[in-house]
Order: structure tokens, then sequence, then C-alpha cells
């Protein structure tokens, strides 16, 4: 590939922050979006990602990791208020997060209802939660072609998984948040299998040391336990889902040990948490054995023995907080509103109280500024309220810590780190500590740190794997053996295999094309070939099977003369056998119009048009003079490519009869009504319009430098074996692709070997009109299809390899050429050709099913 393939990365959010996680894939073609969060210490718009910076009809998929509303939130204004819908994205969690992301949204929803700012409807919410495929964790997903995604648990909150994202053959870990200790009811995140080429990683913690969880949980108990005994009430914001379970199946766990606690209620104040309980319920089996053993012992943990649910009535807050000493965990978790604000400013100025902050506090929240601490705080309705009740924090949060983080970086070891969701500062260690790592093991790693809308590129060998399979693999490859295969492309991955084995392995058959195309032509046999030998130096010449006089082309296209006013040409069809054929029927066709054909058969002796000239092609490669002449020939041929036809004055024939035209020999191009003359012995081009001199002349620089090699150069893509090289009366072979001798030759070329150029027609194996071209074989010669568009810009012309109609006496041919195809629709496909012929009657029909030519390229 010339161009090398870049993935670009750009976060919407989540860069050099926490919140709003949304983190856009590109590559090749594909947009993959992580996560579509909004930021907590914002509402309204302002809240989420940079969604404008993305055209979201282009998006294949997006994936979410987890419920949290830093994660899922701006999900429905994505697909319900972008474009979104215009495109072809689908949007994938796994069966939990799917569960749970319903009942946080319609919190979410019935929170921002109240306020003006609400980002979307209760009925936009529904649309976009209808349209949200589920998925389990390990499950292989193939969401468009060239894209495969696989999620493995995440640990941190039920359901979150980490995304293994594979966009052709490139592979990115995604892990949104996630934890490597296993608490009361999660397992831990795995470390997929599978080594990614990118990671991008969650930073919350940078450099930080969390506690161990035993004695984080001692720590938490006792403090809870203190507040209780110094007569105080207990505030733990949190969010109603996540670390809320936990913290409840800690604390139950707790009271049950100490009886003295069994007067002192714990209240969970969420509604939403009640609901989302049956989720927990139903997703037992995803948890850790500790929750599992329980369970099958019919002791199901989340039947909680010592906590209540508080009274259903309005201001329950202020009936709570003047009651005795209890424990509440109230949300949100960040006490930006809601039942943890109003119990907070109802607490803050009584000592004895005290505030427990569990999880991370977003910067930006009210969760966040109080733990400096600060002699007062201001309340929702404005005025400042002083703060004496105590502030701590034991963080719950479920993310992973510095050790935690760092050995899961270097055992997934890829090659490229993109850090996302932490704080500036917290990130910026985390880098210089990792990079201090690798710098001390020379190891070649590098660690990105991309802000918002900055867009990371990274660049990848544009090296590709093929697998080699079958037959090719029997025998393991020594270093520096060349292998020689077919080469089979499927979505990206390649697979290189023996010929034989590609019906078995690849579901793929073969056939060789072959094409005929017969002539009508008033002139005979040796005049022919003196023109053939006088374009293409030697000719191979001998019968065919059916003891037909068969001249061969360049080894590639088969001439016969199939009766006394006829000839057909057959060729096995490929890009450059296809071009070679044209240049013969272009050549064969102009052959009764040439000044030297005439000159030849005038000085014959016979009426018939078989007679053979009496001296060779002054161009044949017959003799010393064939370089110059040959040139002439190719050149006349590059020009005929660029102009259509092309006329060749040779003054030693033509020089008495024309008088006027130029003494040396020259080129004509005519082109619109409009001449250009080439002198041959100058090289300079004169004509009246100056336009088409300049293009002339053009064309013919570069002929210059490319006709030399023309003939020197070109090797048929099928050589002909010693065996084929022999008379044509021995040029007889089966041809199919299982029995034929030759390798494709090997390289980034992608090629179908197809028949030997025996003269025989080729059978056509397994023959199946239904092409699937996602399907990729790949036909010898590439992607290749006849210009015949040329051709109908210029109806006037005769271009090689168009329709034309011969009339000879009464008879009329029809000799029609191959039909243009498709393009092929990805870049290793090769095309199809079919082929017509004329029927020998004269009645233009289609050709036999032996002639129909049909490549089969199909699974
Ligand atoms: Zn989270
Ligand atoms: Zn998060």
């Amino acid at each position: 590939m010339a161009d090398v393939p870049t993935l670009s990365i750009m976060l919407l959010g989540a860069g050099q922050e926490v919140g709003r996680s949304c983190c856009v894939l590109q590559y090749r073609g594909r947009t993959i979006v992580c996560d579509a969060g909004v930021h907590p210490a914002y509402s309204g718009i302002a809240s989420l990602p940079f969604i404008d910076e993305l055209d979201w009809s282009t998006v294949d998929v997006i994936l979410i990791t987890h419920f949290h509303l830093d994660h899922a939130a701006a999900l429905t204004y994505i697909t319900e208020k972008t474009n979104f819908r215009d495109g072809k994205g689908k949007v994938y969690m796994t069966h939990p997060t799917k569960a749970l992301h319903k009942f946080m949204m319609q919190d979410f929803v019935r929170m921002g209802s109240s306020s003006t700012d609400a980002l979307f409807s209760p009925m936009e919410l529904s649309m976009s939660l209808a349209s949200i495929i589920p998925v389990s964790a390990h499950q292989v997903i193939s969401p468009c072609p060239g894209v495969t995604f696989t999620p493995y648990h995440a640990g941190h909150v039920l359901g979150a998984c980490m995304f293994l994202i594979d966009i052709a053959g490139l592979k990115i870990l995604y892990t949104g948040d996630y934890s490597r200790e296993e608490d009361r009811h999660l397992v831990k995140a795995e470390v997929p299998p599978i080594r990614p080429d990118v990671l991008i990683v969650e930073s919350t913690f940078g450099v930080q040391t969390l506690e161990g969880r035993e004695e984080k949980e001692l720590r938490f108990t006792n403090l809870v336990h203190n507040i209780i005994r110094r007569g105080g009430h207990v505030l733990l914001p949190t969010f109603a889902l996540g670390r809320a379970q936990e913290l409840l199946l800690i604390l139950d766990e707790y009271w049950k040990k100490h009886p003295d606690l069994h007067n002192v209620p714990i209240y969970y104040a969420s509604s939403l948490a009640r609901k989302c309980m049956a989720v927990y319920q139903t997703y037992i089996h995803t948890m850790n054995s500790n929750v599992r053993s329980r369970f099958a012992k019919r002791d199901n943990p989340f039947v909680f023995k010592h906590i209540s649910n508080v009274p259903h009535s309005r201001g329950w807050e202020r009936k709570i907080a003047e009651g005795p000493p209890c424990v509440v965990l109230a949300s949100p978790g960040f006490m930006t509103n809601g039942p943890s604000r109003e119990l907070l400013e109802l607490w803050a100025p009584d000592s004895r109280n005290g505030v427990i902050l569990t999880g991370y506090s977003i910067e930006g929240t009210l969760a966040r500024d109080i733990q400096t601490e600060p002699d007062e705080v201001q309340s929702l309705k404005g005025h400042m309220i002083p703060r004496k009740l105590s502030v701590d924090e034991i963080s719950f949060g479920a993310h992973v810590d510095y050790s935690q983080n760092s050995e899961f970086i270097e055992a997934v070891n890829a090659q490229h780190i993109v850090l996302v969701h932490g704080e500036q500062n917290a990130m910026g260690r985390l880098r210089a500590a990792m990079q201090d790592r690798y710098k001390s093991r020379d190891e070649d790693v590098k660690i990105h740190t991309p802000r918002n809308l900055e867009a990371l590129e990274l660049t990848f060998r544009g090296e590709r794997v093929a697998k080699a399979i079958g037959n090719l693999a029997a025998k393991p490859p020594q270093p520096n053996d060349i292998i020689s295969g077919l080469l089979v492309s499927k979505d990206y991955s390649y697979t290189l295999l023996d010929p034989r084995d590609l019906r078995d392995f690849a579901g793929l058959t073969t056939c060789t094309v072959t094409q005929r195309q017969k002539i009508a032509l008033n002139v005979g046999w040796e005049l022919v070939r003196w023109h053939l030998e006088g374009m293409y130096g030697k000719i191979e010449e001998g019968v065919d099977k059916d003891e037909v006089p068969t001249m061969r082309v360049m080894g590639a296209i088969d001439v016969k003369q199939t009766s006394e006013h006829e000839l057909t040409l057959e060729w096995d069809s490929s890009a450059s056998n296809d071009m070679i054929a044209d240049s013969t029927l272009a050549l064969i066709t102009g052959i009764d119009k040439s000044p030297a054909s005439v000159k030849l058969t005038t000085h014959s002796h016979s009426h018939s048009h078989d007679s053979a000239p009496d001296h060779p092609h002054p161009h044949a490669d017959t003799d010393d003079e064939k370089a110059s002449g040959t040139r002439i020939q190719r050149l006349a041929m590059f020009l005929e490519a660029h102009f259509g036809e092309v006329e060749f004055h040779m003054p030693d024939i033509a020089s008495d009869e024309q008088p006027e035209e130029p003494p040396q020999p020259a080129l004509l191009v005519r082109l619109d009504e409009a001449d250009a003359l080439i002198n041959l012995m100058t090289m300079t081009v004169t004509s009246s319009n100056s336009a088409l001199r300049k293009r002339v002349e053009t064309v013919l620089d570069m002929a210059l430098s490319t006709v030399s090699s023309l003939s020197e150069s070109f090797v048929s893509s099928e050589p002909l074996t010693a065996e084929e090289a022999a008379p044509a009366t021995e040029k007889e072979k089966e041809g199919s692709v299982g029995e034929q001798p030759t390798q494709p030759k090997a390289g980034p070329s992608n090629e179908v070997p197809s028949t030997p150029n025996g003269l025989s027609p080729p059978t056509q194996e397994g023959q199946d009109q239904d092409m699937d071209s996602q399907d990729v074989a790949n036909v010898r010669g590439g992607a290749h299809v006849q210009d015949n568009a040329t051709s109908a810009e210029q109806p006037t012309e005769q271009i090689p390899g168009t329709s034309e109609v011969i009339q000879e006496d009464d008879e009329t041919v029809v000799a029609q050429s191959a039909q243009p195809t498709e393009p092929p629709s990805t870049p290793a496909i090769g095309d199809k050709e079919g082929s017509r012929v004329s029927g020998d009657d004269g009645n233009e029909s289609d050709a036999s099913s032996d002639d129909e030519v049909v490549l089969q390229v199909h699974s």
C-alpha cells in the first residue's frame, strides 16, 4: 500500500479531565466511538462532549463501557439529536449495562426535566434505548465489514467492560473505568488474551496508591461507628448504583457483627436503586464467587437485613436529619443537588455529624470542594452555612491505583498507550512514571495524553500478515524460503494457500477465461504474419490440435486461420493478455488499409490473398534491422493507446505514389479532425493545431522513454512452459486450476493462477454465475477492465477492442469485444470478463456456453 494507514484518536471528552468520556477512533474509513458521557460538573448542553466536532452519520459503531453517567448519559442526545441516524451506526453495551442504563437515564431525565436545559425528552430516551444492541462478555461481534470487537470484564461496576476492537487488523483496547481488585460482588478486570497495538486506558488515580481493601473497609466501618458513638449522623453521598451496593454489603455485614448498632438505622435513599436491585439479582451469575456461593446457599446478599428504605413522604430528609443517629446513603455522589445535598446542608453545622466521600470526586463539584474543609459551604439557595461536620474520604471508587494500573499496562504490552479519564496533573505524573519504567528497560513504548479535540495520529507499518494454510503449511518454510501461493483476502485478513486448496479452505473456485474473437479479413495468412512480426518481433507458428494454422503473438495470443477469409483470436484473459489482444486485433483489422500491404500484395503475382510477401517485414525481429523498426512500431502502439488510430507513413513504399507525403518516415496522429505529424527521423511534431501539437509532444516524450522497453520487458503473466513452447501440434493441455503445474508468482500482487496457454480451450470448473465481490478471489492480472468507455466518447474512431462491423461481400460479421465490467469493489478483486463471438453464418449470437466466459469468484 502506498499510503501508510493512520489511526486517528480524537477525544471529544475525558481528555486530561474526568467526565464526559467520548473517544473517537478512525482507521481505514471506519469510525468507532467509545463511550458517550456527560460531565457531572456542568449541566445542559455544556455537560456534553464536543459532539459538534464529528459527523455522526459517518459513525459505524458506538460502544458504551458502563452505565455511569460520565460514560453513557450523552448517548441519547447523540442518537436522537445529531445526524447519527442518517448513517448506519449501531450502539452496543453489555446486557446488565443496558438494563441499568435504562434506570439511570430515566432518573437522569426526571432530574433534568425540571430544569430549562433538559437535553432530551422521555420519548427520545425510549427511542435511543430501543436501538441499543446488548452483548455478552467474550462474545466476538462484527458490526460492519472490517470491524470486530469483544467485551472483557472490567470490574468497576456491574456490567462494566473493556472493548478489544479490531479495525482492519489493527487492535485497540479501550478500558473505560476498571478495577483490578475483586470486591464483595464484582470480578476484577481481565487482561485480554490478545496483545493490542494501542491501549486507551483510564488514569483517574494517576500515581496514587490506594489502601488495600481490608484496610480500607476497616477504616470505613470504624469511622462510621465512631460518628454514631459521638451521637452524630453519617452521610454517605453516593450514586444510586454501583458503589452503593458494595457499601451496603459492607455495612450490612458489619451491623450483623455488632448488635449494639442494631437500633441504628441505615437508610438507603434511592428508589432508583430499589428498582435496580432486580437487575443486580438477575446478573448474579456475572459476579464473583463470593456472591455466587452465598446465593447458591439461598443467602441472597442483596436482601439486606439491616438496611431500611427511607420513607416515601416529602421532606423525609429533614425528618431523618432531626432524628437520632443514623447512616444515610444518598445520591448524588457529587452532592450537586438532590437528597445528598439537602442532608449535607442540614448536618453541616453540627460537629458530631460526618460526611464520608466514598467515590472519586470530580473537579468542580461540591464533593470535591468540601475536601478542603472550608469553614462555610454555600447552600443551593445561595446563603452560607457554617461547616462543622467532619469530612473524610475513603475511596471505594473501583478505579485502579498506580500499582494496579501500571501492572495492567505492562501486562497488556501495547506499543502505544493513550491516557484518558484523568485530570491533567494525575495523568502527567502517571505518564512520567511509566516513561521512566520503559526508559530504564530501554523499551520503545509511546505514551500519549491528548487534550480534548487534539487529534492523535498514529501510523503503523503497512505490513500485513497472511496465514499460510493447507498444502503450503505442510512443510514449515525455512528462513529466506520463497513461498508461492494464492493470496485470498477477506475483510483485511489474508490467507496464502496452494491453488489446489482453494475450494476446501476458501470456498472459492477459479476457472480460466478464454476469450475468442473472429475477424473477417480479406488478406492472406503470410501478410498477417508479416505484419505481426513487424509489430511483435518473433512469432511462434504451428498448428493447433485441430490442425488449424496458428501463430502465437508474444506467447499469449493465438491467431488462427479458421477459414480462408476468417481469423480467430484466442487467448486466456488477463490484464496484459487482453491488452496484447487488443493491439493484435487493431493491427490485423488495419492490414488491408496499410499502404505497405497494398505494395506487398500488388507485387505479388497471385490473385489469391494468401500470397506470401516476397520480403520479410522491415521491422520484423528476424534480422538486424529489428531494433529501430520495432521501436517505431512500439511508438505507434503507444501513440495509438493515447490517440486512437495512428497512420504510419513510409516513404520507401509510398513516396512515389503520394508525392504530398513528407520525404521522411512519419507517424500521423489524427484527433477530432486535427492532424499532427511526427517526423520519425527528427522526432519533431508539426501540426496546425498547437494544442494538439503540445499534447502529442508530451505523449511522444513519454513514449520515447518507454517504448524501447515494451517488448523486452513484457513477459506474459503466465510464461509458456517448456512443453508449451514446443510446436503448436503438441500444445494440448487440459486447463484447470487443480491440474496446472505452474505456480503463480509470489509477491504482493494478488494473483490467481489460470490455465497455461494451451491451445485447447480450458475446462470451466464449477461454473457459477453468482458473483460475490465481497468475498474475494484474485485473478491473475489483477483489476483490469477493458476501456470501452473510450469508444463511447469517440464513436467515430476505431478503437481496438470495441464493436465493429466488418463488411465482406454479402456477409456481415459482427466482432464484438469483451463487455465492460464494473470495476472491482475491493482493491484485491480481479474482474470478470464476458466475451461474445459471432456465429459463423454471420448471425450475431451469443457465444456458446464454451465461449461464454465467467470467472467464478464466490464463497
Ligand atoms: Zn465509572
Ligand atoms: Zn468514569
